[in-house]
């Protein structure tokens, strides 16, 4: 199976996705999806994952570049299918390990032991040099974790968006990319009426991230959106209602 799918290349700059799952609960329903950035040697890692594909990991991304040259590796959040090898990681790697300042304390519950390792992210997010170009931190927060970003890189204009825009069970997640929005929004809209907490922080990040030109977004699940489907993705999505809305039906709430 052909797990890892080139989004970026112009000889100098590259973003490469790979798609490993933990065989054991492998399911192209909810296909698991981690980036790597390379900048001639420099590079940063997006949403690794659990620790059950860390050796596998490991081994893709040693086919591009020396592990020990990864300069951060980026956790848009909490979750274990994110940050569940955070410790692996920090072995393996001289890498810092940039995350929300929200979930810091929470690493040690991984394994964590050297808090030092980490750059936490203040709530407005943040800007790094990356090479001749920058990496933009996007508040992405109560989307669906209170601490959380999606992370756009300037050069290739992809937005690697987290758990925002992720796809359950969408028969287009076996080609790893959107042809039709409307094919597959009903395969989106479950995931995000539920996870994602309210209207309010849909308008909010897609405000911000219209700011940028943006070519590709890239969930950590499922398939991505590419040009004009992105764009259709970002309309759709500052319609999300979100949880407060499930919410509100549920207890017979007023709003
Ligand atoms: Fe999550």
């Amino acid at each position: 199976m052909n797990n890892e799918t080139l989004l970026y290349d112009d000889g100098h700059h590259k973003c490469i996705m790979f798609s490993l799952e933990d065989e054991e609960h492998s399911n192209y329903s909810l296909s698991v999806n981690q980036f790597l950035i390379i900048q001639n040697d420099a590079a940063i890692l997006i949403d690794p994952g659990s620790a059950a594909i860390f050796g596998e990991l490991y081994d893709a991304i040693s086919a591009h570049i020396d592990p020990s040259h990864l300069k951060y590796i980026f956790f848009s959040h909490q979750d274990p299918d994110v940050a569940g090898a955070i410790d692996q990681w920090s072995v393996a790697t001289s890498a810092s390990l940039v995350i929300s300042n929200l979930w810091v304390r929470f690493m040690g519950h991984y394994g964590l032991m050297d808090m030092g390792r980490i750059m936490g992210l203040e709530d407005h997010g943040a800007m790094i040099k990356f090479g001749n170009d920058f990496l933009q931190f996007i508040p992405a927060h109560f989307l669906h974790s209170p601490g959380n970003f999606s992370l756009y890189d300037s050069r290739s204009k992809i937005l690697f968006s987290g758990d925002i825009g992720a796809a359950v069970a969408s028969p287009q997640n076996l080609n790893k990319r959107v042809d039709d929005f409307e094919e597959h929004r009903p395969y989106l809209e479950g995931f995000h009426s539920r996870y994602m907490a309210s209207n309010i922080f849909c308008r909010a990040w897609v405000e911000c991230v219209r700011r940028h030109e943006v070519e590709i977004i890239a969930p950590q699940h499922g398939s991505i959106f590419k040009g004009e489907v992105a764009q259709k993705f970002l309309s759709w999505f500052e319609e999300v209602e979100g949880g407060e809305e499930q919410v509100a039906t549920l207890y017979g709430l007023k709003r």
